[in-house]
């Protein structure tokens, strides 16, 4: 690696705190290497306070581009020049380009466009269907407003009356107001809605924190009934690797369960392409990566 590394490297970044646990730099850096590529990405550890500070930096040292996670996906749009269409609606950036050091940042989410990836990779189009989800926090928005775009019919999402109950709300309106999905959302105590809206969709989206640590031992979904063979259920959750409601799924028989690797990796590879001009290795990086 260090052998590979010159005086006319390209810096990549990834801005965001916590930062340390990410897959994010060894995904890119395996496949930098892969391809021969002459960057490197390299995680800081940047919050609210130092993020002026860090996309004054981009610009000052010519970094080519940067993926963003929490908390800056918000925020670093007021300091972008410019925004995709979907990360605009989206309200988050996940994914910003440098093209060529010249310090015009340009901003995009690939966390819809990923889970999209995602489900194409294992033949499931989303394309005129009806699909019902749960959770519209940042993983939710992001994957339904994507999900609008790429011609979903109808998305039915579902949420607790929590926190994230206005920003569905929110989502669900900029859906209707600019793409021709139609969407509605009904609060999650409403089971029987819920089971009967499962029973008109051919995918199921599960994009709430449900079934990650500390909640690993939950399922939204608990009734057999729900579960048909011609029922795919995708779940954002990567870690673990099937969640409780991946496993009930499968043994319910439902036509596919996928959980959110693939998800991740696309998120990844779409970046990969902004940053560099060349596709990711996918395969490769799943193969090394990710396999069991
Ligand atoms: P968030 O905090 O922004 O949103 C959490 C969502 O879960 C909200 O809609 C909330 O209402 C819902 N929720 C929380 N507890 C619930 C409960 N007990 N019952 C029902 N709903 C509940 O979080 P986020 O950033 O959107 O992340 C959500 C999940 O998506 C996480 O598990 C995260 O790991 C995963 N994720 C995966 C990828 C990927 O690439 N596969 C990317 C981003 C996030």
């Amino acid at each position: 690696m260090t052998e590979r590394l010159t005086g006319h490297t390209l810096l990549i970044s990834l801005i965001a705190t916590p930062i340390r646990h990410s897959m994010s730099p060894t995904m890119h850096n395996e496949a930098l290497a892969k391809l021969g590529l002459d960057y490197a990405y390299l995680a800081f550890e940047v919050g609210n306070e130092e993020l002026k500070d860090a996309v004054d930096g981009i610009r000052a040292l010519g970094v080519r581009g940067s993926n963003v996670s929490m908390p800056n996906k918000q925020n670093i749009i007021q300091y972008l020049d410019e925004v995709s269409p979907e990360a605009k609606l989206i309200g988050a950036v996940n994914t910003v380009t440098n093209k060529d050091g010249k310090g015009h940042l340009v901003g995009y989410c690939t966390d819809g466009t990923g889970a999209m990836a995602a489900l194409a990779d294992e033949n499931v189009a989303v394309k005129d269907q009806i699909v019902t989800m749960t959770g519209a926090g940042g993983a939710g928005t992001a994957v339904a407003i994507q999900a609008a775009f790429d011609g979903v019919k109808e998305l039915r999402i579902f949420n607790i009356n929590d926190q994230h109950f206005q920003n569905a709300e929110e989502t669900v309106r900029k859906i209707n107001e600019n793409t021709d999905c139609k969407a509605t959302l009904t609060d999650l105590v409403d089971q029987e809605a819920f089971k009967q809206s499962i029973a008109e969709s051919s995918i199921y989206i599960d994009a709430t924190a449900v079934g990650m640590k500390p909640l690993e031992n939950e399922s939204l979904i608990n009734d057999p009934e729900v579960i048909r063979p011609d029922l795919v259920v995708f779940d954002v959750v990567y870690s673990p690797r099937e969640t409780k409601l991946l496993k009930f799924a499968k043994e319910h028989g439902a036509k596919k369960a996928i959980n959110g690797l693939g998800m991740m990796v696309y998120q990844g590879a779409t970046a990969f392409e902004l940053f560099t001009g060349e596709e990711m290795p996918v395969d490769y990086i799943k193969e090394l990566l990710f396999s069991e």
